[in-house]
Formats: structure tokens, C-alpha cells, sequence
């Protein structure tokens, strides 16, 4: 049996990790990196970019690049590049194509399946297309894990204290999820669940490009999507920059567009407050699901990139004063949960017993006839939110017309009083006698697994007649006849290989630069690219190439250093002749990273 892998599909970032002697460990990228960007570009060539090169090309190739797809798993959204036609979950599958790729460099064998976590508050469609995703890539996905639970795992075997009762509050680049979590024993057990799918750090980064643009006249939605895609790049640095110091200067350079503004903590909550409420709805839910249940929570455990922001950490200190607040490696937590699921999966002897309970976010019912107003069916709810998994419930409904002659289930996920205001996930139309109203009676039991699939029986009373609906195709997923199809398709357009992955990180990066410099910078960055070109292309000398990389590499960082910088008391020309001069050394991982550095969860 090939290794199972655990995999963060990230809306900005992604990881890898792996159960190893004892421990969840982190698999590196090519680039020695854990994180690995959820982007993905399409070369005029036919190479498939993933990852970093793929991010920088974000702005040097705008229209063949795209990242934030998870958020539209699911859906009916479709990307079109290079004329062809892309779905949220094709793009998430050259992700995990790519994390599977180096999981099997790392670790030497063939990787056939992954555990993948979603967030918790993913609907059913989501979560089909994420098992889909990981199908394309080639990978079995019989495991589904919310990552709240995974993060619950991770601070587990961290070495919480034996039994309590925690918040994992997670915030991403585009999700958020409030959980929580009981820990009696080596059961971990899912509370209660809360989030908002629409609520990450790029909305964060929106907010402050949106408050540039109205500050230097513009308006962003009408710039070109390179121009964006610079201002999203500023903002999106801006607010990271704000997790060292409390004021930073938000510099965007495009071309001959140049402008510069203060942030700081105190703004940033001033623009963005509509986002800090709506944070505040899935804490009170989940808060409040806990006094019921009697549980006192004694901490809130932050994780999700987007904890790193202090305006965050200061918002819930604010919003939850009687608990700790801890932010233990926020990047990384989801992931080593699911390097945790992974051993647990595989049955290892030092982790087998851990069980984790999960709960359904959402509840799960059919809609019903309404006597008030006929044209607008209610929800009755059959498997109610929070229910712990797998659980199977059944419901028993009877005609509502005369002499009907079929019964339609239509199967709803959601809490809209109406049915309409939930998402439909299927039905299932059965034949019945003809009868008087309320005389036949039909049976339905809905059974939702632990990676959230839903089964739907139904049974017609008076004729033992049977129908079983396995709910996997909605109008957002792809249906499983179309996927092996798909498969040969994505299995033909090849990733770059993973030897030229740094290279191509490169020259991605040093094209994103010449986006955004102006004057002799810019035509320095043009000369310096064009010769590492040369170098890597036509001299194809190993030691020069490695040499010319470090020199180049140190070049970029000086430029961004440049334009992150309001440049005070420095000019492009300064610039470009003080970059000529030896390499500058890079900065010293901070402490929280340093902790980190070797990939392992240790406790
Ligand atoms: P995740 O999906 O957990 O990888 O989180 C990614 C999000 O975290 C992105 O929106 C990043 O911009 C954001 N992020 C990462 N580092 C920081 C930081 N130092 N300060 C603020 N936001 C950050």
C-alpha cells in the first residue's frame, strides 16, 4: 500500500504533511518551503505552473493565472484561460498533483491517497468537488477532514493539558471557521461549528486596495487586472507588515503610476470593521452552543494566516475576555492535523487510538407543503446542524394532494425557513397509489458519513417500494462518467519539472518586479533577467548558474526591499548601482518560525 498524505488545501496557501517516526511532519516543496501557493498559470507552451511561479505570474501574466479558486468549489464558476475551459476543482487538482509530486520525492515511494481537509462550513457540494479534485490529481480520497478538527488534532498532540474544552478559531486567506472542541481522554469531540465561507485575509486585502484606490482618485474595480493585481500585491503586504510593526507605508509602483499611504493597526480596523462584525456572528453561535452544553471554555486557540493579524488577535481578546487567547504556529496547524489523520488512517500503533469525533455543520432536511402560501415550500429538518457523525435519522411524511401519483424528496442542506432560501442538493421521486390526501405515507432516512456524504432513502409505506439516492452530483460538481475523461485530459498537460521549479521562480519573480518598477530599476531588472536567461538557456554551466542565482536572488529582494520601503532618501538609480555591490545577507527566520523550522510537530 502506498503512503497516505495529509494535504491543507488552502485557498492561498497549501501543505503537505506526513505521519513519520512518531510525529505529523511537514513535507517541503521544492523551494524547502512548506507553504506552497494555491496558484496556478498556464505557459503559452503547454507547462502548467504551480505554486510559487505561479503566484508571481499572478501579475506578469495576468490573464493565463489564478489563485482563490477553493472558494468557489462547488459552484458552477469557470475560469477560461488560453481558450480552454478550467473548474475550481481542475485547478485545485494541479495543486494537488504538485503536492503529491514532491510528497513522493520526500519520501521516496508511490503516494496513492490524502487525507484532505476543508473548512468545516463547506457544503456538500464543496466537499464533492474537493474528492473529485484529489481524484483528478490521481490521488484516493476516502477521508474528508474539517480543518478545525484537524487543527483540534494538531494542538492535541501539543500537549494540551489532559481534558478541556477549547475555540479553534481559524482564519485563512478566504475562509473562516469557529469550532468547538472537547477533549476527555484521547477523544477529541466536535461541539459545535460555525464560520462564514466568504471571510478570509484576501477580503482584508481588498479592503485596504479599495481604501488606496479612493485615496489616489481611482477606482479599483475599473483598473486593468495587472494593475489590480499590483494594488492587491501592495495591500496584501501592507497588512502582513502590520503583524511587526504598527505602521507601515503601502507603496505601489506600476509603470509610471506611483503612489504611497500610512497603514496602521488603527486604520486597518477603520476600513475593514464590516469584516470584524461579520467575524463576530460565528463566535457568538459556537459561544453560545457551548454555555448550553455547560462546557466552559478556558481558551481560544487561533489559527489561519490571517491570526497573524493584531487587529485580529485584539478583536476576539476583546470579544472573548474570559478565555486565553494562544496563536500556536498559525500556518501550520491544519496541516500537521492531517499528517495526524494520516497516521491514524494507516493504522500506526502510536496514534491509533486517538478518536475524533465531527459533527454536520449544517442541517440536512427535505422541503414540505406549505398550507399558507402553496408556491413557497418550508424545511424540515431531518438531520439537525451539529449532529455528531456518522449519524443516519429517518422522517416520516404523508401525500398532500388528492390522489397523487408521485412523492418528489427534495433534498435540502441549510437553515432558511423556506426551502428555497437553502441550497438544494438533489430529489428522488417515488410513485405512490392514488389516494386521498394524507393516506400515503412514504419513509425517508437520510445517513450522512463522516466525510459528509449523504445517502437518502425512501421507502413508500404501503408498497414496500424502495429508492436509494447516493447524493453526489449537484450542478456544481462534476459528474463521476465525466471525471475519468477529465483525468486523460489533465494527465496530458505536464507540470514543469520539479528540478527547474526554483529557475522558474526566478525569472517569474524578476518578471513580476519589471511589472512594477519604473526607470533604470526597471531596465536593471530586464538586464539581469535576460542574463540569467542566458545563463540557465545557452552556458547551461552548473556553477555559474548557481552563482548567478544567489546574486539574483539577493538583486529582487533589494528591489522589493525597495519598493516595500517609501523609498526615502534612496532613488531607482541609487538603487541599481548599490545592488552591484556583494550579495546582502538574507534576514534571520523570526523565533516563532525558527520553533518550526524542521517540519515536525513535536510535543
Ligand atoms: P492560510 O489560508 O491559513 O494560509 O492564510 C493565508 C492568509 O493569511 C492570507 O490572506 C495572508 O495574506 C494572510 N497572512 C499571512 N501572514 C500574515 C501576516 N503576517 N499578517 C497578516 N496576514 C497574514
Amino acid at each position: 500500500m502506498g503512503k497516505i498524505i495529509g494535504i491543507d488545501l488552502g485557498t492561498t496557501n497549501s501543505l503537505a504533511a506526513v505521519w513519520k517516526d512518531g510525529e505529523s511532519c511537514l513535507i517541503p516543496n521544492p523551494f524547502g518551503e512548506y507553504l506552497t501557493p494555491s496558484a496556478v498559470s498556464f505557459g503559452d507552451d503547454g507547462i502548467v505552473y504551480v505554486g510559487r511561479p505561479a503566484k508571481e505570474r499572478l501579475i506578469s501574466h495576468p490573464d493565463k493565472s489564478v489563485s482563490i479558486f477553493k472558494r468557489y468549489m462547488g459552484t458552477e464558476k469557470v475560469y477560461e484561460i488560453n481558450g480552454k475551459q478550467y473548474r475550481p476543482e481542475e485547478l485545485s487538482a494541479f495543486v494537488l498533483k504538485r503536492l503529491r509530486e514532491d510528497a513522493q520525492r520526500y519520501l521516496g515511494e508511490p503516494v496513492e491517497e490524502a487525507v484532505i481537509s476543508v473548512p468545516a462550513y463547506f457544503n456538500d457540494m464543496a466537499r464533492k468537488a474537493v474528492k473529485n479534485a484529489g481524484e483528478l490529481a490521481g490521488l484516493k480520497v476516502e477521508r474528508i477532514i474539517n480543518e478545525p478538527s484537524a487543527a483540534a488534532l494538531a494542538c492535541r498532540r501539543q500537549g494540551m493539558k489532559e481534558d478541556e474544552t477549547f475555540l479553534v478559531f481559524d482564519l485563512g486567506g478566504g475562509t473562516l471557521d469557529v469550532s468547538l472542541v472537547d477533549c476527555f481522554d484521547n477523544i477529541i469531540e466536535i461541539i459545535a461549528v460555525s464560520g462564514d465561507n466568504h471571510l478570509g485575509g484576501s477580503d482584508f486585502d481588498r479592503e485596504i486596495a479599495g481604501w488606496f484606490c479612493r485615496e489616489h482618485g481611482l477606482e479599483f474595480e475599473s483598473l486593468s487586472m495587472q494593475r489590480q493585481g499590483v494594488i492587491l500585491e501592495s495591500a496584501c503586504r501592507a497588512k502582513c507588515g502590520l503583524s511587526k510593526k504598527g505602521s507601515v507605508c503601502m507603496k505601489v509602483t506600476d509603470g509610471e503610476f506611483q503612489g504611497q499611504m500610512e497603514l496602521t493597526n488603527k486604520k486597518l480596523i477603520e476600513i475593514s470593521l464590516p469584516l470584524f462584525q461579520r467575524m463576530a456572528a460565528p463566535v457568538k453561535r459556537v459561544v453560545n452552543d457551548g454555555r448550553e452544553a455547560m462546557l466552559e471554555i478556558s481558551k481560544a486557540v487561533l489559527v489561519g494566516g490571517s491570526c497573524r493579524m493584531p487587529a485580529v488577535r485584539q478583536y476576539l481578546r476583546h470579544m472573548l475576555p474570559d478565555s486565553k487567547i494562544t496563536a500556536m504556529n498559525p500556518d501550520y496547524m491544519v496541516a500537521f492535523g492531517t499528517g495526524v489523520y494520516a497516521g491514524i488512517k494507516e493504522r500506526k500503533e502510536d496514534i491509533k487510538d486517538v478518536l475524533l469525533t465531527d459533527i454536520c455543520p449544517f442541517t440536512l432536511g427535505t422541503g414540505i407543503f406549505n398550507k399558507n402560501d402553496e408556491k413557497r415550500t418550508l424545511m424540515s429538518a431531518i438531520i439537525e446542524r451539529n449532529s455528531v457523525l456518522p449519524c443516519s435519522k429517518t422522517a416520516r411524511f404523508q401525500t398532500a394532494g388528492d390522489y397523487q401519483e408521485h412523492v418528489v424528496i427534495d433534498v435540502y442542506q441549510g437553515e432558511e425557513y423556506y426551502a428555497a432560501g437553502n441550497i438544494h442538493l438533489g430529489e428522488i421521486k417515488v410513485g405512490v397509489p392514488l389516494a386521498p390526501k394524507g393516506q400515503e405515507t412514504v419513509t425517508v432516512c437520510y445517513t450522512y458519513d463522516i466525510n459528509g456524504i449523504l445517502i437518502v432513502d425512501v421507502e413508500v409505506d404501503s408498497t414496500g417500494e424502495k429508492r436509494r439516492q447516493v447524493i453526489t452530483t449537484g450542478e456544481g460538481v462534476i459528474a463521476p462518467e465525466e471525471i475519468k475523461k477529465r483525468v486523460e485530459e489533465l494527465e496530458k498537460m505536464k507540470l514543469s519539472p520539479a528540478g527547474q521549479e526554483e529557475n522558474q521562480g526566478i525569472l517569474a519573480w524578476g518578471e513580476r518586479l519589471f511589472a512594477q518598477t519604473t526607470g533604470a530599476l526597471r531596465e536593471e531588472t530586464r538586464k539581469r533577467l535576460e542574463y540569467f536567461q542566458h545563463v540557465l538557456h545557452v552556458e547551461q554551466d552548473r556553477y555559474k548558474v548557481e552563482k548567478c542565482k544567489s546574486r539574483i536572488r539577493n538583486f529582487f529582494q533589494s528591489v522589493e526591499d525597495y519598493l516595500d520601503d517609501a523609498g526615502v532618501g534612496r532613488n531607482p538609480e541609487d538603487i541599481a548601482l548599490w545592488f552591484q555591490e556583494d550579495d546582502v545577507e538574507d534576514e534571520e527566520p523570526g523565533e516563532e518560525y525558527q520553533l518550526w523550522s524542521d517540519g515536525r510537530l513535536t510535543h
